[in-house]
């Protein structure tokens, strides 16, 4: 039979396995140091990594540790996770996390890598409730029960590019960050009833914009993606506000403000 004491143990002991190790083995791989070719790379496919100040350099060097150390990364269609690979959408995905008070992407846990786009099934209700089922070819997805889905292709031509407004990586994660509120929304977790109202009310204005734009064929900064629901717009508008910022802050300066207090950097700074 067990004494108190050995209850005690056990329990003090199982309470440590459970809370501090992970705790610790998080520090411990946070706390190595970033591999030289690991910076090649950020250089070569995040070409702004090169030009951002020094404390978010190494802000985003934490941030992508503790990304490797916690998501898996699983290659489809025989496609190879590489160094490359991890680090390219790693470094992308934890841009939008700089400056911030918050977890890496706490609701994450895989990434699945396709070498193209891929094929995944889609069932919509139309009229009279009538189901039908079939395939959609994309180049990335993200699921609220922890997984993203990119296309490497995709993925690439957003490398080393000049800004198109286009990036896979920070539009898929745009979506995960949403998801974090417990809704794909359009609206992500944000800190007060205040920060709600402001943002739900310029963000229904610029939706009703983009969609009017879309309709009528007029020109617009934005993607007329965005003007799919409220969740595609703030995935469009977050790979606008990092990859066109001075056009978004010239033309749209309402929604360029809600997205500078939300992801706490200005990209003008470094772009
Ligand atoms: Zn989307």
């Amino acid at each position: 039979m067990m004494t108190l004491f050995g209850i005690f143990t056990v329990t003090l002991f199982g309470l440590l396995v459970a809370f501090a190790l992970p705790k610790f083995l998080l520090q411990r791989a946070i706390a190595r140091p970033f591999p030289a070719h690991f910076s090649k790379i950020l250089r070569k496919n995040i070409p702004v990594y090169s030009r951002m100040p020094t404390d978010l350099q190494l802000q985003l060097k934490r941030l992508i540790k503790q990304f490797l150390y916690e998501k898996k990364f699983l290659g489809c269609d025989g496609f190879e996770i590489t160094d490359e690979v991890r680090l390219t959408i790693a470094g992308k995905a934890s841009m939008l996390l700089l400056n911030r008070s918050t977890r890496v992407y706490p609701d994450l846990k895989m990434i699945l890598v396709y070498p193209s786009a891929f094929i995944a099934p889609r069932i919509e209700t139309g009229v009279g409730g009538i189901v039908t089922h079939g395939n959609q070819t994309l180049s990335g997805e993200s699921w609220s029960d922890g997984r993203v889905i990119l296309a490497w292709d995709h993925v690439q031509k957003n490398n080393g590019n000049l800004p198109d407004g286009h990036d896979v990586v920070l539009h898929e994660f745009a979506h995960q960050l949403d998801s974090e509120s417990g809704r794909t929304n359009g609206a992500p977790l944000l800190n007060n009833k205040a920060r709600y109202r402001s943002w739900s009310e310029t963000m229904s204005r610029e939706f009703a914009m983009l969609q009017h734009s879309a309709e009528t064929q007029t020109e617009s900064v934005l993607d007329y993606y965005g003007a799919t629901n409220p969740a595609e717009f703030f995935a469009v508008a977050t790979e606008t506000f990092f990859e066109k910022t001075t056009q978004l802050a010239r033309y749209h300066p309402h929604l360029f403000d809600q997205l500078r207090a939300y992801y706490q950097v200005d990209p003008r700074d470094w772009n």
